[in-house]
């Protein structure tokens, strides 16, 4: 039987691990490293670079060095969150024919299923040198409060990557299986999760080998991104101010400006001053620009992302509140993410669970290591675990005035099956047309719009009105299934539901037709 890999699919970094006797471990990447960058580069020559070759050529190649797809995917391209990543972003972000946020490189465009599918292909690579055989199959984790279009855009990129995705994996949820497997006793986990792009936070149980998620929150656009931007932001307008040159608008250097701000921001985290030199970063005049900014301290850049930190208080309390606890009642808050070493984000954890943080858990690491005792539980190698997971958003359908009629309440125990009862709207009506929604506002127009079909050829005997009752079915990798039948006939419809950033089986065989062309490396 071939393996299967856990693959942590990250915003900045992804991992690949596997479980051996019984433990699960990391598998470096060509390039020896435990983690591998998750940017795409396409070069002149039609050639396609994965991982850390990628990103170091970035500053050359910037239009056409494609990082953070995650933070694209499933996304329309006029949702704001788009709009501004657009903003700061060094390759363009164009709309596909269904509204979709699609990248442009020079001639062709690609979803960010697909670039995300070329850093998949580099990590079963890597899997399949170090296992010496081939990899059919690979559960891979989103974050936990991604929604449909998200998490069936993160499906297609596996289908795109020429592999089975055994289990869409929520990522918190594998970081407490790879945190916890090995513990004893009775716990109450909050899983901290806030990385390149997104933050999670989700409220678990775990006892006597049962991993139950009572609660998920968090924010699809709230990552170690946005603390760079902000640095970003003020060494440009200290570059205006000292030299008159605007860096907006030249990729090359902003490309440099990134880099640095993010190495500077790492730096911060464990000493309380860093500075960032950046000699010839620009010419003006014909003489050359440097930018020098010498004493950043860690107090300043706190003070530049206090929004930032502001926004994880609340998901955190949601959370709490859906899961019916005080921070109290947590035993252990666990870090995941790479933008938890920041000491003031671990600050506020403290504030908001009125404790310090465990340390036991590799941020960077937990989440594939989880992935792949996932694979383990679901292949009946690794018999004593029970994960019991949560649908994040409440799911249901629009009906007269706008309103949201729910039919799976957010936090409801995945798999799941719901069925409520509709009538048409108008007497002398013989369709319904459904439409999904996902979101938590009464007023169904502040919500996800996933899709719509259309129930026909209802009958009405004696002035009776047909009932239609719709199914709601969300399998277990957190994906949904619409069925609707007419009560009186039987007569039934069922679609598939294929979310904004859905791909056609058509789309996706195209896609990997497409894929031949040039050497990846
Ligand atoms: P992840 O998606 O978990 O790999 O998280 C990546 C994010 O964590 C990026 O924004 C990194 O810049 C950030 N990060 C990694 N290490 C550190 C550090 N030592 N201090 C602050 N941020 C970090």
């Amino acid at each position: 039987m071939s393996r299967t890999i856990g693959i942590d699919l990250g915003t900045t970094n992804s991992c690949v691990a596997i479980v051996e006797g019984g433990q699960p471990t990391i598998i470096p990447n060509r390039q020896g490293a435990r983690t591998t960058p998750s940017v795409v580069a396409f070069t002149e020559q039609g050639d396609v670079l994965v991982g850390s070759p990628a990103k170091r050529q970035a500053v050359t190649n910037p239009a056409r060095t494609v990082y953070g797809a995650k933070r694209l995917i499933g996304r329309k391209h006029a949702s704001a969150e788009v709009s501004s990543f657009a903003a700061s972003c060094p390759y363009p972000i164009v709309p596909a024919p269904n509204g979709d946020a699609w990248i442009s490189v020079g001639e062709r465009t690609y979803g960010p299923q697909e670039i995300s599918a070329y850093v998949l292909e580099y990590l079963r690579g890597a899997a399949e040198d170090y296992l010496g055989e081939e990899v059919k199959q690979a559960v891979i984790t989103v974050p936990a409060y991604y929604n449909e279009s998200q998490r069936q855009a993160t499906k297609d990129a596996g289908a795109i990557a020429g592999r089975e995705v055994l289990r869409i994996f929520n990522e918190p949820t594998a970081a407490a299986l790879a945190y916890g497997v090995e513990k004893e006793g009775n716990q109450r986990l909050a899983v901290f999760d806030l990385g390149g792009g997104t933050f999670d936070i989700s409220i678990m149980e775990v006892h006597g080998g049962v991993f139950e998620v009572l609660a998920t929150n968090g924010d699809t656009f709230l990552g170690g991104d946005d603390f760079d931007r902000r640095l970003i932001d003020m060494l440009v307008d200290h570059c205006q101010k000292q030299t008159g040159v605007e860096l907006e608008g030249d990729a090359m250097a902003m490309q440099r400006l990134k880099e640095a701000a993010e190495a500077a921001k790492h730096e911060l985290s464990v000493s309380p001053t860093s500075s960032i030199n950046l000699p010839f970063i620009a010419t003006h005049e014909g003489a050359p620009v440097h930018l020098i900014y010498d004493e950043l301290t860690r107090a300043a850049f706190e003070g530049l992302v206090q929004e930032e930190l502001g926004r994880l208080e609340e998901p955190c309390l949601k959370a709490l509140a859906d899961a019916g606890l005080g921070p109290d009642q947590i035993d252990r808050v666990i870090l995941v993410g790479g933008m938890t070493r920041m000491p003031a984000v671990q600050e506020r954890v403290v504030q908001i669970f009125g404790k310090k943080p465990a340390r036991d858990v590799n941020a960077d690491e937990a989440i594939a290591m989880g992935a792949a005792l996932q694979s383990s539980v679901m292949s009946g190698e690794l018999r004593e675990v029970v994960l019991l997971d949560v649908t994040p958003h409440s799911l249901g359908l629009r009906v007269v005035g706008d309103r949201f009629s729910r039919i799976l309440e957010r936090n409801s125990r995945i798999p799941c099956r719901e069925k409520k009862l509709f009538v048409p709207v108008k007497d002398d009506q013989d369709f319904v047309t459904l439409e999904i929604y996902q979101g938590e506002s009464d007023d169904v127009r502040d919500n996800h719009y996933l899709g719509r079909f259309t129930l026909g050829g209802l009958t009405r005997k004696d002035g009776t009105v047909p009932n239609v009752e719709v199914c709601f079915t969300m399998d277990a990798d957190g994906l949904l299934h619409v069925a609707a039948v007419e009560v009186a006939t039987g007569k039934a419809a069922a679609v598939e539901i294929q979310p904004s950033g859905g791909l056609s089986p058509q789309q996706i065989d195209r896609m990997v037709e497409e894929r031949h062309g040039g050497q990846v490396h």
